[in-house]
């Protein structure tokens, strides 16, 4: 069987951004909030290729929710406010944020990376992922 070709990267942003599957773009990749469904309920490609397949949109998740963080800080150095409050103050503060952020990035930074992951090299539904 001949290697399948490669969806464009436009494709493979959008159904990473919209939380859908790589291939249909219509199935919904979670089934929970952060609960990643086994595979598509309209193609039927495994969500799941091989075991710890998401360590890297953990990684993903923390560089991105970093780079997010370091902005706020950024933003909010002028802010009076901030500068006068005590140490301790602003390090619950920003741990606090930097749990929202994390959460809140955490959905899109499994759905980007299974979509780049596809886009890079795609796999047949119903069937094993290449490298895995
Ligand atoms: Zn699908």
């Amino acid at each position: 069987m001949p290697p399948r070709s490669r969806p464009p990267i436009s494709r493979a942003l959008a159904t990473g951004r919209a939380c859908r599957c790589p291939n249909c773009g219509q199935g919904r990749l979670f089934s929970g909030w952060l609960k990643v469904r086994n595979d598509c309920s309209v193609c039927r490609l495994t969500f799941f290729p091989e075991p710890g397949y998401y360590v890297g949109a953990m990684y993903l998740n923390f560089i991105a929710s970093a780079l997010l963080l370091a902005v706020l800080y950024v933003i909010a150095l002028p802010i009076h406010r901030f500068q006068e409050a005590a140490i301790a103050s602003q390090v619950y503060g920003w741990g606090a944020v930097g749990v929202v952020v994390c959460l809140s990035l955490m959905r899109f930074a499994y759905s980007f990376w299974i979509s780049l992951d596809f886009w890079l090299n795609p796999w047949e539904p119903g069937v094993e992922h290449p490298l895995g």
